[in-house]
């Protein structure tokens, strides 16, 4: 995608506005125009990319303290019990905007917020089968 028709890249280059909560060299967190619940942040970094596997190298420090220093404010201004860290990444995963970011959720009690999932069962064999396959795919670090 252009740069240009990219709204967190515009957000970045402040050519579009947004509820900006923090900003490293790295990385920004803004609030989230519609949220799962009020208080609701994204950490967005400022190179674009698409999906996690295209963070630039050397990038998840600086994203890791901004989301570190987003959540510990979120906790101590909202009182929140929790919290959930996601990101969507594909549009079958439910990416709306494609450039890279997760996900920030305020939890309470009774907040009623619920991830629906309908978990399988593996059959015999099959989680160790599902293990060697990706395990095979895994580069060894030596
Ligand atoms: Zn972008």
């Amino acid at each position: 995608m252009d740069c240009v028709d990219c709204v967190f890249c515009q957000i970045v280059a402040r050519s579009a506005t947004a509820e900006m909560l923090y900003e490293n060299e790295t990385a920004i967190a803004i609030l989230d125009t519609r949220p799962i619940h009020f208080g609701h942040a994204l950490v967005i970094p400022k190179d674009h990319c698409r999906t996690f596997l295209d963070l630039p190298a050397g990038s998840m420090a600086g994203l890791m303290e901004t989301t570190t220093r987003v959540c510990r404010a979120l906790v101590s201004s909202l009182q929140l019990e929790g919290f959930n860290i996601f990101c969507n990444n594909g549009e079958v995963a439910g990416q709306s905007v494609f450039h890279f970011h997760w996900h920030i959720t305020p939890r309470y009690t009774n907040d009623n917020i619920r991830f629906e999932l309908k978990l399988k069962q593996y059959s015999d064999g099959q989680m160790a089968r599902y293990a060697q396959r990706i395990r095979e795919h895994i580069p060894s670090t030596e």
